[in-house]
């Protein structure tokens, strides 16, 4: 019998990602803790997928909450144009300490948004200097949002097939897992030769893994030559951080592997530690200054009525100082530890056909009969297979992963690797 909040739910809402026509019952969750989500009855789950990749220090964390009841009780919001405040530039301060060769962000409120604000930087940048540089380059695989300008550098599929033809051109290269590497090098290099020197403004990606395209995992010496062929040819260089940042990958950012450095970086998801809707696009200098102008026309024509929102603000500087009081990214490496461990001792199973690791990102993708890809149908299997141990995993298509919140104990860690070990005995 669903409950009078699932009753209700059903005849108001609309979920994102969901055929509504055969969903199930949504689960009302009432409350968090840590790991914990619990529902309305005090069914307790574990959140092994962060609350789609947002968590990070654990849900209810006392001290996020104080530091945004804090800021609601002084400023909520204020317009962004012709105002700042003290959040928005302490935050500021803070992110670009992480990132000491960006020197201005620029605010906005989700994944999609930052995206937008980072190609709009990178194309505008050019027709402010008077070139005509309008290709943007990205991964085949690629998934950087919803938004109109996110999916048409998002990899063509079915996320993307009904709007097929209203999505701009890009110029999709391989994306570089193992083997693919000098190939996605070599298409880029051809498309430099194909174009000419004034023709390719950007190259965007998701720096060492893709997420939604099915937590693809590349190397840090790849990108690095990706980045070089872009640097020697004037190309501005995205990095979208939205899911790899704040910790995700073991480093604060996933580029800090890397030996290069993107020209602009997206953020989003971890910002505000899982708390509020936020983002962030960071960018050089130089990019800045190509914008500053006695020519009103060329400043940056952007914005969103939440921009540089407190609330978001005060929910991101108390995540950094949480990374501080608590080792954040020590939590980060032992859990890529126990990756590591869980990994090898399934790689041999049967029924596996790739396991792999970047910091605390575990996915395991299942050999298949038929069609792999979202839709394919061991997903819904798992999936429920997973939610009657009250485990939150959520497979794209056939590849099983986890994300969890870095608060996640050893315990609970082992409780989720035991249940996939359970699912993979019975394929
Ligand atoms: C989730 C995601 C986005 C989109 O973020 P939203 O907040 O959902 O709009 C963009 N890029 C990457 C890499 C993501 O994982």
């Amino acid at each position: 019998m669903d409950s009078e909040l699932q009753n209700k739910d059903r005849d108001l809402i609309w979920h994102p990602y969901t055929q509504m026509k055969d969903a199930l019952p949504f689960i009302p969750m009432v409350r968090g803790e840590g790991s914990y989500l619990y529902d309305e009855k005090g069914e307790q789950y574990l959140d092994a997928v962060s609350s789609w990749w947002t968590n990070i220090h654990g849900h209810g964390h006392p001290y996020m909450a104080a530091a945004i009841y804090a800021q609601a009780q002084k400023l909520e919001q204020v317009i962004f144009a012709g105002f700042t405040h003290p959040s928005a530039i302490l935050l500021a301060e803070m992110l670009l300490q992480r990132i000491p060769f960006h020197q201005k962000i620029f605010y906005s409120d989700n994944g999609s948004t930052a995206v937008e604000v980072a190609i709009k930087m990178a194309l505008q940048l050019y027709w402010n200097k008077g070139q005509q540089r309008k290709k943007i380059v990205a991964f085949k695989d690629a998934y950087h949002g919803d938004t109109f300008g996110a999916m048409s550098v998002s990899a063509r599929g079915v996320f993307t097939a009904p709007f097929q033809n209203l999505l701009f051109d890009v110029e999709f290269i391989p994306t570089p897992v193992p083997g693919d590497e000098q190939q996605a090098l070599n298409e880029l290099t051809a498309l430099i030769e194909r174009y000419g020197p004034d023709e390719i403004a950007g190259f965007i990606f998701e720096p060492l893994v893709l997420g939604s395209g099915g937590m693809l995992m590349y190397s840090a010496q790849i990108l690095d030559d990706l980045i070089d062929v872009c640097k020697a040819n004037n190309i501005i260089t995205i990095a979208d951080e939205v899911m790899t940042g704040f910790g995700r990958t073991g480093k604060f950012l996933a580029t800090d592997y890397c030996r290069n450095k993107p020209d602009i970086i997206c953020l989003s998801k971890g910002i505000t530690g899982g708390f509020l809707p936020f983002a962030a696009t960071t960018c050089t200098q130089e990019i800045y200054e190509a914008f500053l102008s006695n020519d009103k026309s060329k400043m940056f024509f952007h914005g969103h009525s939440y921009t540089a929102n407190p609330l978001g603000c005060a929910a991101g500087i108390a995540s950094l100082e949480l990374f501080e009081k608590e080792g954040t990214l020590d939590k980060t490496m032992q859990i890529e530890k126990w990756h590591r461990a869980f990994a090898d001792s399934i790689n041999e199973d049967p029924s596996i056909k790739d396991v792999r690791v970047t910091g605390t990102i575990v996915a395991i993708e299942l050999k298949t009969e038929g069609a792999g890809g979202y839709l394919n149908n061991i997903r819904d299997k798992a999936y429920a297979f997973f939610m009657d141990r009250k485990i939150i995993l959520r497979p794209l298509g056939n590849i099983i992963y986890i994300l969890p919140p870095f608060c996640t104990s050893s315990n609970d860690m082992q409780r989720i690797y035991s249940a996939i070990r359970d699912f993979l005995g019975r394929l």
